[in-house]
């Protein structure tokens, strides 16, 4: 089931940790599961997982630093009530974890990873610095929810996307939330200055496809509904993009000479986007294997 609604959110200029500049009308799309699980996309912001029922509403990720009441009206259309009982956060970037505050002041428990919490501790952000942004509840390897008939696990990865990413599982229903350790379709954005890692990324969707079988519904961070298959073809991608910039680092070339031998014109065709050029790509495989 699907259908459409017009609600204001802020731009794109907050997708990453950056406060959000300005208002703009923002599509969202929810998409009924399993179980219950709705997806919102609202193709900008990382995507929700809604699960309501008796027990209370547990949400996967919140969108921007401005969306909040545009996000509690598509929370409510799926639950009845659009505040939720507890908020998971996959990772601390704004436009997953920006309407922490807006839900705490209303009375919903944020649960993250440690590291978040640790990084928007120490992010000089407005939204982050907002009364409530901050997780209440944090964990180590993972967390389970008990409600409304399902197991939701949060399982943390190791430096992967960041340090504070989490698979999320709901086994019943037989859906996995990837946060962003999966962009469907997309170059994936590895944050090298928050504790991710390419290694660790290609390591994490293996896991998740692990977690999958073939009637798997998987939700990406950004970009469409998405199964194994996609998952499968992003982790092939990055793996050989990783292989032939190392390749190239391991022969003694500059950023500058890899630009310009450009190994990932090709996958570029299909997997560039507006955020994650092929230059971009190109840039974070390169620091990333001259790090090593
Ligand atoms: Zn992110």
């Amino acid at each position: 089931m699907t259908f459409r609604c017009i609600l204001p959110a802020a731009a794109l200029a907050a997708l990453l940790a950056t406060p959000a500049a300005a208002q703009r009308e923002l599509t969202v799309e929810t998409t009924e599961l399993r179980g219950g699980i709705v997806m919102v996309n609202s193709g900008i912001a990382g995507n929700l997982a809604v699960l309501p029922g008796p027990d209370g509403v547990l949400v996967i990720d919140n969108h921007l630093p401005d969306t909040g009441p545009a996000t509690e009206a598509a929370i409510a259309d799926i639950a009845g009530t659009g505040v939720p009982r507890f908020i998971l956060n996959t990772h601390w970037h704004g436009d997953h974890t920006g309407g922490n505050h807006h839900f705490a002041h209303q009375g919903t428990a944020i649960a993250a990873h440690h590291n978040v919490r640790e990084r928007l501790l120490a992010a000089a952000a407005e939204w982050t610095e907002a009364d409530g942004a901050l997780p209440i509840i944090t964990f180590g390897h993972d967390l389970t929810f008990h409600m409304n008939g399902q197991t939701v696990t949060a399982t943390h990865v190791p430096g992967a996307h960041t340090d504070g990413d989490v698979i999320v599982h709901f086994p019943e229903a037989d859906v996995i939330h990837m946060g962003d350790l999966f962009f469907s379709g997309l170059f994936p954005y590895i944050d090298l200055d928050s504790g991710g890692s390419v290694a660790g990324y290609i390591a994490a969707q293996r896991r998740g496809l692990a977690m999958a079988g073939p009637d798997t519904w998987i939700i990406p961070g950004h970009g469409p509904l998405s199964t194994r298959a996609e998952l499968a073809a992003a982790a092939d991608m990055l793996e050989q993009a990783q292989r032939r910039v190392a390749a190239l680092v391991e022969q003694g070339l500059s950023l500058e000479e890899v630009m310009d031998e450009n190994p990932l014109a090709d996958l570029g065709e299909t997997w560039s986007w507006r955020f994650i050029t092929t230059e971009r790509m190109t840039a974070i495989l390169y620091r990333d294997a001259a790090s090593q």
